[in-house]
């Protein structure tokens, strides 16, 4: 086992900090107060190769893994300047038609996700089936000229909280196509933004974040039999692949955010003085960072093997959970203690923490919440019985 970086990690980690330190954390935290996407951050790490660094050579991505774009995620972050659509568009949607789409879906899609030109957003969620998957209830019917049975599809139902669907070219879609002894039988459909019929409303949420939120209405969405991607029926597991790749992403991002506001804190407990000595020499200052850096350092570790097993085509649902989990928890750590560091500068625009603690609170909650990760955990890993 071999705990060096090799080279061309850390030359990566280096070119990513770059990019993203020409932005910075101001950038990110006005553009976070506008909730106004990071386009020029997008495109800038786009025209050097990154956001597709895990897109296969051929359809001019870096050839890659998710070892390398949990790299990208974290340096971003790490930086000041997280961006949300990374986990969606470069790793569930470009690792799904990677994997499972036809050698149509991936000439028209890869390309554009590896130069950053094109976005590809996940849209998954229901207002009555958020946690449990199984029971969404947007239908994909096949039809032909107004009859049941054709070769189109038709979909049909309401998603929300779909990030970034503003910025997309197209919707990555999870769709029931049948029902079995489970639940329903999931299919996934690749629908363009702007297909007649789908109806997109801003969702507000009180978090500082740039990229924004959607409720989406598929009302009578029709779509070539060209637009399923994968086997019908088997949209679950390959749902499951991919939301593999969401978990390492997310947690990657989240050691980032935890990086940063560390950084952040460390800088500002060793330069403030209302007492003799400076904040960082007081315990209560220092141990609450300390804590949440020995927190941040062990969820870097398991991202790096849940990445490593996913790359390898090994089962990476335990370490990519258990990555997710101690990652966000890290975070929250990590950002909480940087703003009781700052005591009321923690609050202030000035200081920009608020938007990396509202992202870090988020993603205890999504991609995958907490309590279905312990959930997980406690049946797969310890062998307990399902408690739901
Ligand atoms: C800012 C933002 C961006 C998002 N972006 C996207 C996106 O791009 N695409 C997309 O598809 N979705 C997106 N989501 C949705 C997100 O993935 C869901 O909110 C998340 O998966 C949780 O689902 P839910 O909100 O329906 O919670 P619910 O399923 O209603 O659960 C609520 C809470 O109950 C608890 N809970 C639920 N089930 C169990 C159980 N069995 N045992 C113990 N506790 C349980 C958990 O604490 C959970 O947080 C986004 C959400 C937000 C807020």
């Amino acid at each position: 086992m071999d705990f060096a970086e090799p080279e061309e990690h850390r030359a990566l980690r280096a070119a990513v900090a770059g990019i993203a330190a020409k932005f910075g954390p101001r950038y990110y935290a006005e553009r976070a107060a506008a909730r106004r996407p990071c386009t020029e951050l997008w495109q800038a790490l786009g025209d050097a190769g990154f956001i597709g660094v895990n897109i296969p050579e051929e359809y001019g991505g870096g050839g890659g893994g998710l070892t390398e774009l949990a790299l990208v995620c974290e340096e971003i972050a790490a930086a000041g300047t997280p961006l949300l659509l990374l986990l969606v568009s470069a790793a569930i949607s470009a690792e799904m038609i990677s994997d499972f789409g036809t050698d149509e879906q991936r000439g028209t899609w890869l390309p554009g996700l590896a130069s950053g030109a094109v976005k590809v957003v996940f849209a998954i969620t229901e207002p009555d089936a958020g946690s449990n998957t199984l029971r969404i209830s947007t239908t994909a019917q096949r039809e032909g000229a107004g009859e049941v049975g054709g070769d189109d599809w038709v979909l049909r139902g309401t998603k929300y909280y779909i990030s970034g669907v503003d910025e997309a070219e197209a919707i990555l879609v999870v769709a029931r196509t049948g029902q079995d002894e489970r639940g329903g039988q999931l299919s996934l459909f690749i629908v363009p933004t702007d297909a007649p019929g789908l109806d997109k409303h801003l969702l507000p949420v009180d978090l500082l974040l740039p990229e924004r939120q959607f409720t989406l209405h598929f009302d009578d969405v029709r779509v070539g039999p060209g637009a399923l991607v994968g086997k019908e029926g088997e949209g679950f597991r390959q749902v499951f692949h991919g939301l593999n790749p969401e978990r390492i992403t997310g947690a990657a991002l989240a050691v980032g955010i935890a990086r940063y506001a560390l950084g952040a804190a460390a800088r500002y407990a060793a330069g403030r003085k209302v007492w003799s000595e400076p904040l960082g020499a007081h315990q209560g200052v220092a141990h609450p960072l300390a804590k949440a850096k020995i927190e941040t350092e062990l969820a870097a570790l398991m991202i790096r093997q849940a990445a490593w097993q996913h790359d390898h085509g090994l089962p990476a649902g335990e370490s990519s959970n258990m990555a997710k989990y101690a990652a966000a928890e890290a975070a929250i750590a990590a950002v909480d203690a940087a703003i009781q560091a700052h005591g009321g500068n923690g609050l202030a625009s000035e200081y920009g923490l608020m938007p990396y603690w509202g992202l870090a609170r988020l993603l205890r909650i999504a991609p995958v919440n907490r309590e279905m990760i312990l959930n997980y955990v406690a049946q797969h890993s310890l062998g307990l019985p399902r408690s739901y």
